[in-house]
C-alpha cells in the first residue's frame, strides 16, 4: 500500500536519523490526529471552508493510512494515538465516531490490551452541539471512545467569527463528560485566541465548573506565533489540571515558552495529521505564520528557490525537531521527552478507559 498524502524521500531519511531518531523514545503516542473516509462527508452538502491552509493538503485519511504513515516516518517505533474525525461541517459526525470506536474496538480487528496492562489506540467523538446530553452518551458508549473533540465549525449554519466555548461545548455536554470523568480536547474559537481574555475566563470558569474533564487544549491553544503564548499562558500557568497538545505548532519559542511556564508534564505531542504530511516549514512575522511550502497548494504563495525547497522535509518531521530540540535546550532530558512523546497522555487515556467500565 501506498500513502495517498505523501512520498518518503531521502531528505526525510536522513532528517529523521539525525535529528529525531536519536531522541525519539521507543513508544510514542499521537494525542491528536484526524482519520476518516470520504464517506463520512456529504459532498452534496455546501460546506465550511476558509479559503487558506490547510485547505487541499490532503483528504480523509484511514486508520489503517494513518498507521502506514507513522511506519513509514518513525521505523521501529511502536504508534499508539488518540485519534476522531475531521470535523468538516459537512461530516456525518456518528458515522465517522463510529468508524473510529470500530477501528480501535476488538470488533474491529485491532489489539485491545486490558486497560491496566496500557496500549492500545482511543477515539474522541465528534460532537454537534445541537446534540441533547442523551444523544451524546450515545457516542460516548461506543468502544474506545473516550470523550469528545468540539468544535465550532460544527454549531449550525456556521459563517466564522468570534463565537463563544460554550455555544459550540455547551454546558450540557460538560455535565456529562464531568459526571463521566471524559476527555475533551478543545479547540479555542476566537480571533485572538489564548490571547482572547474571554478565552481565559471561558477556559477557567471550565475548570472550575467540571473539574473531572480530562482537559486538553488544542495546539497550545492555536499559539502558532509568540504573542499568544506570551499573554496566554501565565494566566493558565497555576492549574496543573489545564493540558495541552502541541499538534500544529512548529514554533520553537512557542515551546520554550509552553515548556518553561507550564512545564512538560502538561503537554502531550500530536501530530494533526493528515495535515502535517505537508513538506516545508515555517516563519513568523508578528502575529504571523507563513507557510514555506513546495506544495502545490492554490494559497502557496511564499515560494523559495527550487533548491531550497528541495531540502523540505515533512512538516511534521519540522514540528518534532522543534518541540525536541527546545526540551534538549532548556536542558530537560530524556524523563521529559518521554513524558511528551508518550507517557502522559498513555497514562490519561488508560485512566479514562478505566473509567469507561461504568459509562
Ligand atoms: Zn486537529
Amino acid at each position: 500500500m501506498t500513502h495517498p498524502y505523501f512520498e518518503y524521500t531521502d531528505v526525510d531519511r536522513r532528517f529523521f536519523e539525525e535529528r529525531l531518531e536519536p531522541l525519539l523514545p521507543e513508544r510514542i503516542f499521537d494525542a491528536h490526529r484526524h482519520v476518516q473516509l470520504s464517506e463520512h462527508l456529504d459532498e452534496t452538502q455546501e460546506r465550511f471552508e476558509r479559503g487558506s491552509f490547510p485547505e487541499g493538503i490532503a483528504g480523509p485519511e484511514s486508520v489503517e493510512q494513518a498507521r502506514l504513515g507513522y511506519e513509514t516516518m518513525f521505523p521501529g517505533r511502536e504508534v499508539e494515538m488518540l485519534a476522531f474525525g475531521s470535523p468538516q461541517s459537512n461530516c456525518d459526525c456518528a458515522a465517522n465516531n463510529a468508524y473510529v470506536s470500530d477501528a480501535f474496538s476488538p470488533a474491529g480487528g485491532a489489539h485491545v490490551p486490558a486497560p491496566q496492562d496500557g496500549g492500545g489506540s482511543a477515539g474522541l467523538a465528534l460532537s454537534r452541539p445541537a446534540w441533547s446530553a442523551r444523544r451524546l452518551l450515545e457516542e460516548l458508549r461506543r468502544p474506545a471512545i473516550i470523550g469528545i473533540k468540539p468544535y465550532e465549525r460544527l454549531i449550525d449554519g456556521f459563517e466564522g467569527g468570534d463565537v463563544s466555548i460554550f455555544e459550540f461545548c455547551p454546558h450540557e455536554h460538560l455535565e456529562l463528560l464531568d459526571e463521566l470523568g471524559g476527555w475533551l480536547t478543545l479547540h479555542l474559537p476566537r480571533k485572538e485566541r489564548l490571547a482572547d481574555w474571554a478565552n481565559i475566563e471561558e477556559i477557567l470558569e471550565l475548570r472550575a465548573r467540571y473539574p473531572k474533564v480530562v482537559l486538553v487544549i488544542a495546539h497550545l491553544g492555536r499559539s502558532y506565533a509568540g504573542r499568544y503564548a506570551r499573554e496566554g499562558f501565565p494566566p493558565l500557568a497555576d492549574d496543573p489540571g489545564i493540558l495541552f497538545d502541541n499538534s500544529a505548532v512548529l514554533n520553537p519559542a512557542v515551546h520554550a515558552l509552553a515548556f518553561d511556564r507550564l512545564g512538560p508534564g502538561r503537554i502531550m505531542w500530536g501530530s494533526d495529521q493528515p495535515v502535517f504530511y505537508m513538506r516545508g516549514r515555517r516563519r513568523w512575522e508578528g502575529d504571523r505564520y507563513i507557510n514555506l511550502t513546495s506544495g502545490d497548494y492554490t494559497w502557496n504563495t511564499d515560494r523559495e528557490p527550487p533548491e531550497v525547497e528541495a531540502t523540505y522535509t515533512l512538516s511534521l518531521y519540522e514540528a518534532m525537531a522543534a518541540c525536541l530540540d527546545t526540551l534538549m535546550g532548556l536542558g530537560y532530558g530524556e524523563a521529559e521527552i518521554g513524558a511528551v512523546f508518550h507517557d502522559t497522555a498513555r497514562c490519561l487515556v488508560d485512566e479514562v478507559l478505566a473509567r469507561k467500565e461504568h459509562w
